[in-house]
């Protein structure tokens, strides 16, 4: 198993460079300008780029392993794509629309993209991050629990049984 490393200075200024290009290139599509966006390059995981809002402060995010092993692919299909989620939030707000819905798909199709909403990498030698699980216990063994489960446990009062012997899940702590 090869590790992969992350791509460095040269080719994320030139992920950069070409984010910049396509953003003009949406902003002559839709006929309005779109401010400078903040690009990092601090993505973990399976995806290869995000399209983020927190409070208030858009970003987007590229993941540096996934780029240095897809590069062209990066540069031809995940730099669209993002700039494509910017900008049809920009014009009609991430609330309105659905993420990979009609009015990204036809930016897309514009900015000559393939309008797909997710590629399969290849991840091996990539560092993905492992999910956490939660020990829980019935009263005939053990079940291990997404991060997703148990917070619906904690928050929203959410419970679960066992398959086995119906005895409701309780965290082992
Ligand atoms: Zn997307
Ligand atoms: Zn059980």
């Amino acid at each position: 198993m090869t590790e992969v490393l992350p791509i460095g200075e040269r080719q994320r200024r030139q992920v950069c460079a070409a984010t910049e290009d396509c953003l003009r290139r949406a902003a002559g599509i839709c006929r309005i300008e779109f401010p400078a966006i903040d690009i990092r390059f601090d993505l973990s995981g399976r995806a290869a780029g995000m399209y983020r809002v927190r409070q208030g402060r858009r970003c987007i995010r590229y993941n540096p392993y996934i780029l240095a092993r897809y590069f062209d692919e990066g540069l031809a299909e995940t730099v669209p794509h993002e700039v494509a989620h910017y900008a049809t939030d920009v014009l009609y707000g991430l609330g309105n629309i659905r993420p990979h819905g009609a009015e990204w798909q036809d930016l897309m199709c514009a900015l000559g993209a393939p309008p797909r909403a997710a590629a399969r990498y290849d991840l091996t030698g990539i560092p993905v991050r492992r999910q956490r699980r939660f020990s829980y216990h019935c009263s005939c063994s053990t079940h291990q629990l997404s991060t997703r489960r148990h917070n619906r446990i904690h928050r929203e009062r959410a419970a679960y049984v066992c398959r086995r012997c119906k005895a409701p899940l309780v965290f082992a702590g």
